[in-house]
Parts: structure tokens; sequence; C-alpha cells
């Protein structure tokens, strides 16, 4: 394994009934980095989610996490390793509160003497995820009533409760108002700090803003990588979204 690697994907192909979802992909992400996955629709990016998550088998490769491969294993197996991702659809009970989720997400994590012993405050991991996440003053809301914004924070936080080294996260922003995007943005390079995380988006914008490295795919590969004006001014990257 490379040194400081967290995640190395090597000769990854995913095949769905003959077709190449994924064709032969590497990726090397360091530890402490915030990646940005992009490509057009049918790139190949929630399919690579999937199978570093666990959802889905790939055909050929390994997916070394801390140089363990993950191939083969559970979804929950994976958590439990440290690699937590959120979804496209919420995983938000709305009845509960803010806290009572963030609560339930923990307690994937913890032991069952701690979930017996512990009945009084949060534990550390739902109070660092309130207080990251700027959701400690909602921490008594029903998840409800809370905007789309702060319903996406709290996804975030309820993976982060559940103490995970990698995030995955699927278009954090998408359909966010400017100031809600400002702020995931920075909610992103703060996590960024003690955690390495992985996001797809699409917004070019919010890249050019808040991201360092970008993996673009397409059609199954890896286009290219660099830092968002490298990938921006390559020419191969402007065909494939602007057709020239
Ligand atoms: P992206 O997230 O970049 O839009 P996906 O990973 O969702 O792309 O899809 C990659 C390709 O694989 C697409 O052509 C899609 O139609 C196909 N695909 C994804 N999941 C399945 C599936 N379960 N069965 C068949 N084809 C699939």
């Amino acid at each position: 394994m490379s040194d400081g690697a967290l995640l190395e994907v090597r000769d990854l192909s995913v095949v769905f009934d003959g077709f190449r979802a994924i064709d032969g992909i590497d990726l090397t992400v360091q530890h402490g980095e915030l990646r940005f996955l992009i490509g057009p629709n049918g790139a190949g990016k929630t399919t690579l989610v999937d199978v570093i998550t666990g959802l889905t088998k790939p055909a050929t490769g390994t997916v070394r996490f801390e140089g363990a491969d993950l191939v083969g294993r559970k979804e929950h197996e994976i958590v439990r390793m440290g690699v937590g991702r959120t979804f496209q659809t919420s995983v938000v009970f709305e009845k509960l509160t803010v806290v009572e989720n963030l609560d339930l997400a923990a307690s994937f994590r913890r032991p069952l003497w701690s979930l017996i012993r512990r009945r009084r405050g949060v534990s550390d991991a739902v109070a660092a995820a309130m207080e990251i996440t700027g959701l400690d003053v909602l921490a008594e809301r029903p998840a409800g009533v809370l905007s789309h914004g702060q319903r996406q924070w709290l996804e975030i936080g309820m993976l982060i409760a559940q103490g995970p080294r990698l995030l995955l996260l699927d278009e954090p922003v998408a359909g966010m108002s400017a100031d809600e995007r400002s702020r995931t943005g920075q909610l992103l390079t703060e996590i960024a700090k003690d955690h390495t995380v992985i996001v797809i988006e699409h917004d070019m914008e919010f890249l050019r803003r808040y991201a360092s490295q970008v993996t673009v795919l397409h059609e199954g590969k890896v286009l290219t990588e660099g830092s968002v004006d490298e990938v921006r001014a390559d020419p191969l990257v402007q065909e494939v979204y602007l057709g020239r």
C-alpha cells in the first residue's frame, strides 16, 4: 500500500448483465483528503461508492481500506471498519428529535453494554456530531420540522456519530440555497480536518470553492485527476462535458 493511502482501489470492474458500468478503475485516496468525484450521468460514480461500501460486488479488483480488502465483506461490517456513506434518499426518522437520530446512528458503533449503562446525557460522539454540524441549537426539535439543508447536515452528523474514518457523501448540496451551500462547504472543510471525505458532486462553482483534488469518471473509467483548475482545463473533460 502507498504511504499514507487510506483507500486503494485497483483494477476494479463491475458488470451488470454484460454491461461494464466500471471498467478497470484505479483510485488512491490519502488520509485527510477531501476528494471530489465528478462525471456525467452514468459515468459510474454511484456504482464505485456502492462497491466501496459493500452494496455491489465487483467482477474484478480490490478495494483496500487501511490495508484490508473490503471486497466480499457485508455492508454492516464495512460500516464497523470505519466507512460511512449518505444516500440520496433520506435515512432520518422524522418523529425522533435531532439528538435521538444522532444517538441512534451512534449506537450502531457502540458496544451493547454502553447502551444499557448510558442513559444520562449524550455520548461524546453525539456531542461532537452536534457541534461540528451546528445542530446543537436544534437538538430537541423533531427531525420532521428541519429545513432541507438542516436535514442534510443531520444526515452528515449521523455519519460522524458512527465514528468513521472515511465518509462518502452523495451530492450533499443538491437542492440547497446559496447560503446552505457555503455552510456545507465550510462543514466539509471542517470534517476533512479529522476524516477523509469523498464527495460525489456536480456543482462546478461549489467544486471551485471547496475541492482540492478531483477525480473525473467517464464511461466507467478514470478520465483524469487533479486540481479543479487542472481538470477544467483538460481538453478531454471539456469534450465530455461540453461536447467540444
Ligand atoms: P453515475 O452515478 O455516475 O450517474 P451509475 O454508477 O449510477 O452512474 O451508473 C453507471 C452505469 O451503470 C449506468 O449506465 C447505469 O445505467 C448502470 N447501472 C447502475 N446500476 C445498475 C444496475 N443495478 N443494473 C444495471 N445497470 C446499472
